[in-house]
């Protein structure tokens, strides 16, 4: 029986891949043809009382609110405050399709992410987790600070014209005050332990913040392969800031359809259109 059973069990854990990568490219697939989000169902999602999700010293004094949909959506962003003119007039915006990519040797990422973040935000906008201080990566001899991280459904940047089903953003900072996000895309299939933990605290009104006590090992959140997809570009809220080195890792995590569903039951719209490509070409390095 047991030489049976082995080969079974092969068999079995085979079709349970199978079926994973069938489930995430059927979500692909189905999602590539909404690809402008505020074309979707108008978002419920509470005003925020303050756009934090980015370095304060990135915030106008005067913030305006926004959001994903209807007047306050992303095509009249620039429209909503005087500072916030590139998210219209910029010509190096985020996200953008990633295709055409260009192999590159490009630094390695090496991660230093500690243990315990102290709380857990429900900006208005999404959910962002701010970290204490000691969290860092490295890139290309380049310390970037890991500020926050935070999500977005689908993700905000695609591949070959197809976003993922989720996103993680982490945002860095240089000391010099350059921006580096890194991006972990998620797609639907199992179940994402690491935001199983946070999920448990996650903040349901717009403005509520609760403190993460247990111990949540953030660098899991992390394939353990780094290639990675880069080029120059911006925040994807106002204000839009330029300049930000952007790293899409190019392995992708999973997350559960229940664990997305808590996220677009809070946030049904969290998503930038694609912008313009200009001349920038996006480069693969290891
Ligand atoms: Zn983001």
């Amino acid at each position: 029986m047991r030489q049976i059973s082995r080969p079974l069990l092969i068999i079995t854990l085979s079709l349970i891949a199978a079926a994973c990568t069938q489930i995430g490219s059927r979500t692909q697939d189905s999602a590539a043809g909404d690809a402008h989000p505020d074309s979707r169902a108008s978002s419920p999602a509470p005003a925020a009382r303050q756009s934090k999700s980015y370095p304060a010293r990135h915030n106008n004094p005067q913030n305006s609110h926004w959001g994903y949909t209807g007047s306050e959506g992303p095509e009249e962003w620039a429209n909503l405050n005087p500072a916030y003119q590139l998210c219209e007039k910029g010509h190096a915006q985020s996200p953008v399709d990633i295709s055409g990519v260009e192999k590159a040797s490009l630094g390695r990422i090496r991660i230093n992410y500690k243990s315990g973040p102290s709380n857990i935000v429900n900006n208005g906008h999404t959910v962002q987790v701010n970290m204490r201080k000691g969290s860092y990566m490295i890139v290309a001899r380049k310390k970037y600070r890991l500020l926050q991280f935070h999500f977005h459904a689908p993700s905000e940047h695609t591949v070959n014209g197809k976003p993922a089903d989720m996103v993680i953003h982490f945002v860095h900072q240089a000391r010099n005050g350059k921006l580096a996000v890194l991006a972990v895309l998620l797609e639907s299939c199992n179940e994402n332990n690491i935001i199983g933990k946070l999920w448990r605290s996650i903040p349901l009104q717009a403005g509520d913040k609760k403190r993460l006590s247990r111990k949540i090992n953030i660098a899991k959140l992390l394939p353990t392969r780094r290639a990675y997809y880069q080029y120059t570009g911006s925040l994807t809220t106002p204000p839009c800031t330029e300049g930000v080195n952007w790293m899409i890792l190019k392995s992708t995590m999973t997350i559960s359809d229940a664990q997305k569903k808590t996220f677009t039951d809070i946030f049904p719209n969290s998503v930038r259109p694609i912008q313009p490509k200009n001349d920038r070409v996006i480069k693969l390095g290891k």
